[in-house]
């Protein structure tokens, strides 16, 4: 039997925070399915698209290194139901600090009640990157500071473009 997990987030942009977290669902899964929430009322810097474009470009090395079908889709739906469409029988969460846990632990919860036959599965920020926050990215590149110790330098550079228009 093979085990799917489906990791949601908004990755507005992604981060070396998500990237850590998808590496290591990669050594613990057969296959992952990112799904990029792109719901209405939201206002994020980067489009559905582009969000989908700069994971694609970061997790093609990660793929090969562990040999796993990762794809990236998005979502306009409850996380639960994505997750199930794809056929996972996990969702995937990183865990950085208390705040967080509360929120990751009252979502699980809902989303348990939702949907028994889905397990989250939380995995602990690793020390190196758990500061890391797409906000605080987004707000620091948007005073034109350097964040190439946050993100991937494609991401960097698409931020550069973003905030110089
Ligand atoms: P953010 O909270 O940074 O805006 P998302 O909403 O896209 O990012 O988060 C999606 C998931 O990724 C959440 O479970 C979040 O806790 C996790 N995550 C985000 N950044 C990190 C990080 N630096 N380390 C571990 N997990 C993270």
């Amino acid at each position: 039997m093979t085990c799917t997990a489906f990791y949601p987030g908004s990755f507005d942009p992604v981060t070396f925070g998500h990237l850590d977290i998808i590496s290591r669902a990669a050594r613990l899964f057969d296959r992952l399915v990112i799904g990029v929430g792109v719901h209405h009322g939201k206002s994020p810097i980067f489009s559905g698209e582009e969000r989908v474009a700069m994971l694609e470009e970061v997790i093609e090395p990660v793929a090969g290194k562990y040999g796993v079908t990762i794809s990236v889709v998005t979502f306009d739906n409850l996380a639960v139901e994505a997750a199930r469409h794809e056929g996972a029988e996990a969702i995937v969460r990183g865990l950085r600090n208390s705040g967080d846990f509360d929120y990751e632990m009252q979502m699980a919860g809902m989303n348990g009640a939702m949907a028994q036959d889905l397990e989250t599965v939380f995995l602990a920020a690793t020390p190196h990157v758990r500061h890391i926050a797409a906000k605080f990215v987004r707000q620091i590149a948007a005073f034109g500071g350097d964040v190439t110790a946050f993100v991937p330098d494609i991401v960097a550079d698409s931020l550069k473009s973003k905030f110089e228009k």
